[in-house]
């Protein structure tokens, strides 16, 4: 019974945020149909097909945003139970977000302690890590700095860190942090800390954070350890 009211109240969530996912990607669309109509027309200066191509670009990519950070929490199919090696899907995340540190001056670190277990759906798992490991290297976007992914044992749980030194956020934010559409970035979806937070809450995962303006936040996830 309590099983299937969680599933069900699962299902209203997945149903209010999929319309809502479907209205944001559908203004990015609806604006490049216009722009391509207007590229189609004969007597554009160059200026001006450059200008609106580039407008299409982007657009596209707040389309593609939304998708990626949606991804996992929109998939219908049932959860796989992969059993999964935290210390490899640390390395996977890390290696997925190389190029992007790179672009934007951050160096990630990824240390863990062997052998750490879970059960769960693989590419949720990454999808959870990435986006909040994303947000990390976002948040030291102007002046640089280290983002630590990291997992150990600690009692009788699996303690894995995202850390950054980055901009920080104050209680007010903190608090609004996992709902959605809730961004301070300019081109800022507001879903990925949702979708993180979902995934994690599924996998019997509990989230912490600290942060401090102006030196850097740390996500701290606990999973339960089996033996
Ligand atoms: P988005 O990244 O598209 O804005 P998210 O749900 O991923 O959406 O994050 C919501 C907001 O939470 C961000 O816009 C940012 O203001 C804040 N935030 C999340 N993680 C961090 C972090 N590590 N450091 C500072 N701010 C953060
Ligand atoms: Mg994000």
């Amino acid at each position: 019974m309590r099983k299937e009211l969680i599933e069900s109240e699962k299902m209203k969530i997945v149903s209010v945020i999929s319309a809502s996912v479907a209205h944001e990607i559908r203004n990015p669309l609806t604006s490049v149909r216009g722009f391509i109509q207007l590229l189609t027309q004969a007597d554009l200066t160059a200026q001006k097909k450059a200008q609106y191509g580039s407008i299409c670009l982007e657009e596209l990519d707040r389309a593609e945003q939304i998708i990626n950070d949606y991804l996992s929490l929109a998939k219908p199919q049932p959860e796989n139970t992969d059993k999964l090696d935290i210390g490899a899907e640390l390395e996977y995340v890390g290696k997925v977000l190389n190029s992007y540190a790179l672009l934007n001056n951050v160096e990630i670190i990824v240390e863990f302690e062997q052998d750490l277990l879970i059960v769960g759906d693989r590419s949720k798992f990454r999808q959870s890590l990435i986006n909040l490991a994303k947000n990390g290297i976002e948040a030291m976007l102007h002046q640089g700095g280290q983002l630590r992914i990291t997992a150990k044992r600690d009692k009788d749980s699996i303690v894995v860190l995202i850390m950054d030194n980055g901009n920080g956020m104050t209680n007010e934010q903190i608090r609004r942090l996992g709902t959605p559409y809730f961004s301070n970035k300019e081109k800022g979806t507001g879903l990925g800390t949702m979708v993180s937070f979902n995934i994690i809450k599924s996998m019997t995962g509990k989230i912490d954070i600290r942060s401090e303006v102006g030196h850097g936040t740390e996500f701290r996830i606990l999973f339960p350890l089996h033996s």
